[in-house]
């Protein structure tokens, strides 16, 4: 017996947040509608989609971390922020790396390019950061993109206050303005970082999954499933139309055929066209202008940090309850953001930490929050030939066609990787006494943001896979959803805008079903 249905209205392939988010609209929009979303990963936290971090129990939540690593199960990652400035070829816990193709020979490739395998994507070990993109990382065709972006903030569970009470990130964000916010326009100043987090009435926090994209609303709709340990191979198409999925239960191994009339790839950006390739699908477009955003990282100590909060009358600085509320369950207690602008195309991260990320040299007791990590991601010059590509006779671990990338900074990347550089500099020395005597450049793939291999148009002109509302191009009833859909060259972190666009898609999907 197969623990699928024979036919339903939508198949979802994937459960991260662009999943769940043409879930949760399905579910609000169209409750009628039978909708089921396979993934091929185990579910690793409740409910469905948690955010590994809401875990108290550090044992437990490192078996989540292991389960969601795929094929790399018993790899070692890196737990030790320090160790990532090491330059070491490893994955970040709850994530595993591409083993192979992903350099070519006199390319500089993606070498950490990494995935997650789990109900919840990568979603289950995000930081949460969720800016809106800015000047040129818009899509300008889009002229409901606000509200779009408005609706992703409310499926994410999108706060900017959730560390208010943390100690000195007004100071940090004092200091980072003072140095960068003149001449810039109200949405380029520094600001808080909308972080998908919520504090619950008891004070403790909540990280945003899959399982808040959701919301009781889909977890409470009797027309929808959700499939574990579900591989879609392929996309089956009838008459030129999408007609439902081939999946492979990996608890039995049998395969079944399960007919749909809408089909939802959001697999995340290199395996959503792997899906699209295995099933033939191959616009040119696809799996083309592939583009990660470059990372510098740099530290800062507030070295003045107990003059700063004796003056301000707050005493001795403490984390009072934060420390408790915040415990191991947060690796930062205050995020900032230097948002992009056209002239400074990098987006600026900056993240109190609870612990330096390079042995700090004496041993001066580290004053909470005074440790500051500053990231700089930048936007990619956008390349055609920037790209995945998939063999027709080799297979992945999971059978799958394998993956090569092509990959290349051109000297325009480099220009603005040494501006990213100077500029960190001087927002370290903005904030305090820098740590360490340079930034580091983190290994290409660090970000975690892929885009562009299933990119929007405004048109089929032949430089984009799919519609404004993310139907492919010649496949109707096919629609991509993830960063990969993102045409433009973000430097920002991807995920709201990448729910954002699905909201789009789900609105589209939702209003075909109640016109038929
Ligand atoms: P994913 O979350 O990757 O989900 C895709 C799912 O599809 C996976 O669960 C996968 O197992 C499944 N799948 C793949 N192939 C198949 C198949 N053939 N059949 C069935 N299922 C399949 N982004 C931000 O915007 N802000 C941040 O602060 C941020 N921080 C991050 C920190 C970390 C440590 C990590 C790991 C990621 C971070 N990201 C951040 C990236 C963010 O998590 C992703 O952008 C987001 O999860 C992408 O959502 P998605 O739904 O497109 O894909």
């Amino acid at each position: 017996m197969s623990r699928y249905p024979e036919s339903v209205d939508v198949a979802i392939v994937g459960s991260g947040p662009t999943g769940a988010a043409y879930a949760r609209i399905l579910s609000e929009q169209a409750p009628d509608a039978v909708v089921a979303m396979f993934e091929v990963g185990p579910s690793v936290s409740t409910p469905a989609g948690a955010h590994v971090k809401n875990i108290e129990d550090e044992a437990l939540r490192q078996e989540a971390q292991r389960r969601s690593q795929g094929p790399a199960a018993e790899e070692a990652t890196v737990r030790n922020p320090g160790a990532v400035t090491s330059g070491m070829r490893r994955a970040r816990p709850g994530t595993y790396l591409l083993p192979e193709g992903y350099q070519v020979d006199g390319e500089d490739g993606l070498p950490v390019a990494a995935f997650s395998s789990n109900v919840g994507g990568m979603a289950a070990h995000w930081t949460g950061a969720c800016p809106r993109p800015g000047g040129s990382e818009r899509i300008s065709f889009l002229t409901d993109l606000d509200e779009l972006l408005g609706e992703a903030d409310r499926l994410l569970g999108v706060t900017t206050d959730a560390f208010d009470r943390a100690p000195f990130t007004a100071l940090v964000r004092e200091r980072l303005a003072a140095a960068v916010d003149d001449g810039r326009e109200e949405w380029a100043r520094v600001q808080r970082m909308p972080l998908a987090v919520h504090r619950r009435e008891d004070g403790r926090l909540v990280w945003s999954g899959s399982d808040i994209v959701l919301g009781d609303v889909t977890r409470q709709n009797p027309n929808f499933s959700l499939f574990d340990e579900s591989l879609v191979t392929s996309v089956l198409t009838e008459d030129g139309r999408a007609a439902g999925v081939r999946v492979r239960d990996l608890r039995t191994g049998e395969q079944h055929d399960v007919h749909a009339r809408f089909v939802v790839v959001a697999a995340d950006a290199l395996r959503t066209p792997q899906v699209l390739w295995a099933s033939g699908i191959r616009p040119d477009a696809l799996g083309r202008t592939l583009n990660d955003q470059a990372q510098v990282v740099y530290a800062a100590r507030i070295k003045d940090a107990a003059e700063v909060a004796a003056a301000s009358g707050a005493g001795a600085p403490s984390l009072g309850t934060d420390e408790v509320i915040d415990g191991p369950l947060s690796e930062q207690s205050g995020v900032s953001w230097v948002p992009f602008t056209d002239d400074k195309p990098f987006h600026g991260q900056i993240m109190q930490l609870d612990a330096s990320p390079v042995p700090l040299a004496g041993d001066d007791p580290v004053v909470p929050g005074s440790i500051v990590g500053l990231g700089l991601f930048c936007a990619k010059d956008l390349q055609w030939d920037d790209r995945v590509e998939f063999s027709a006779d080799e297979v992945d671990s999971y059978g799958m066609p394998a993956m090569t990338i092509h990959y290349r900074l051109t000297d325009r990347d480099h220009e603005i990787l040494d501006a990213a550089r100077a500029e960190i500099v001087e927002l370290a020395k903005a904030v305090g006494e820098p740590i360490g005597d340079r930034p580091f450049t983190m290994p290409l793939g660090a970000s975690l943001h892929y885009q562009g291999t299933t990119r929007m148009g405004e048109t089929d002109d032949g430089r984009s896979v799919c519609s404004p509302d993310s139907q492919v191009w010649d496949v109707p009833g096919l629609f991509v959803a993830g960063n990969g859909v993102i045409p433009t060259a973000t430097a920002c972190n991807p995920t709201l805008t990448s729910v954002a666009l699905a909201v789009r898609g789900a609105l589209h999907i939702a209003r075909t079903l109640a016109s038929v």
